[in-house]
């Protein structure tokens, strides 16, 4: 039994579970699972645009971490084709994000994970239950159900997270499913793209060359996504996206966290971490930096021994809450029509195209 029991149970190793496992104090025992493969293309991939933004850049720099170039796809691109389809105004803004592979991303994180944990992946995990001071989790792997125990739990488990939903059952957030396909590449340049159709999304859509394949996805109303993903497609025919013959569709839910009281920090020894917790950009759904951001505040709370962890979490996040805040206010001015209308015909910061 003693080989069963641990001091905190990780489940997910997105960038926050990653980031959490890897500065754990290395006496403290630990088990992290993931439905992830370490090695190879097969199995689960997040579905993600793959941008690394300046403020993960900046997190990652603080770690003295610096890419390999295995993970980097071509090309580099240094501006955003922002198109408003009600207007059919179309600007360009520089931008500053390294284009990389997602999935290659969040496996050099896993290979940094210490020996010391106890590393599952190509698992699910599929219960939680707390009880007398103890989390009693179960996963799948190999086809055989696990059971293990913990005195804390972490939930590194993304927008759908099974711990959120599992011991947080009144916690409610906005919600979007994001749709993302996969096209062999038909356009004559490779080029980014950032899409606003206030018809169809109240958040907005991107399109991104990626190697030898473009990426097109969005973030839509859960119940009308599939359809409203199709028509924004259908829409933008006339602005030059070449959207036929998907390769590969993959869909996830996305949360935008609203205000203040739109974050899930956990309880009781249990602690959410990265998106599970709402630590996601309002504006444009950033999360990789959240991710990293919260996975090592919480390494440093669990190590310090605090009295009460769940109290030292909450209040260090105050600065990632202020961080959201920012680009909560930010919000308006891309997502008004009205305001994004004004700004897009004065061109302020835009790029003029020379052709
Ligand atoms: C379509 C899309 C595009 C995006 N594009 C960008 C972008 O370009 N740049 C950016 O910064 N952010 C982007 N985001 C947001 C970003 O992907 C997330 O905010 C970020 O990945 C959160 O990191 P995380 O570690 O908290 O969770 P995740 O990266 O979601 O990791 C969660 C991990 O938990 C594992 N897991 C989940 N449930 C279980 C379970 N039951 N058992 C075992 N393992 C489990 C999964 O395998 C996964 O590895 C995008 C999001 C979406 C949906």
């Amino acid at each position: 039994m003693q080989d069963k029991v641990f001091d905190i149970a990780v489940i997910g190793l997105g960038p926050a579970g990653s980031f959490l496992v890897k500065h754990l104090d290395p006496g403290l025992r630990v088990i992290a699972i993931d439905r992830k493969s370490p090695l190879g293309d097969s199995g689960f991939h997040k579905p993600c645009g793959g941008l690394l933004a300046p403020d993960a850049q900046k997190a990652l720099s603080a770690f003295n971490m610096t890419l390999p170039k295995s993970i980097l796809v071509d090309p580099q691109i240094f501006s955003v084709q922002t198109i408003d389809v009600q207007t059919a105004l179309v600007r360009h803004y520089q931008r500053f994000y390294v284009n990389l592979n997602r999935h290659r991303f969040d496996q050099w994180l896993m290979s940094q994970i210490p020996d010391q944990v106890q590393l599952h992946t190509n698992a699910i995990c599929k219960s939680i239950v707390q009880s007398e001071g103890r989390f009693t989790v179960n996963y799948l792997q190999d086809g055989q159900t696990h059971c293990i125990q913990a005195k804390y739990l972490v939930g590194a488990d993304g927008a759908h997270s099974l711990v959120r939903r599992s011991l947080f059952k009144d916690f409610k957030i906005k919600t979007y499913l994001s749709i993302q396909q996969w096209f062999a590449d038909a356009h004559s340049t490779p080029f980014y793209s950032c899409v606003f159709d206030s018809e169809l999304t109240d958040s907005y859509a991107w399109g991104l060359t990626k190697d030898d394949s473009f990426i097109f996805g969005g973030a839509f109303a859960i119940g009308s996504g599939r359809r409203d993903f199709e028509q924004l497609k259908t829409k933008l025919q006339p602005y030059g996206f070449r959207l036929e013959n998907p390769i590969k569709t993959e869909a996830c839910l996305v949360l935008q966290p609203f205000g203040p009281r739109n974050y899930c920090y956990g309880q009781n020894n249990a602690f959410l971490i990265g998106e599970a917790a709402g630590f996601i950009s309002p504006s444009s759904l950033e999360g990789i930096s959240y991710a990293i951001d919260s996975g090592y505040l919480l390494s440093q709370c669990l190590n310090n021994q605090a009295d009460d962890p769940n109290r030292a979490y909450r209040r260090g996040t105050r600065r990632i809450r202020l961080k959201l805040m920012a680009k909560y206010l930010k919000r308006p001015f891309m997502y008004n029509q009205t305001s994004r209308k004004l700004i897009m015909q004065s061109g302020l910061m835009s790029i003029p195209i020379l052709t």
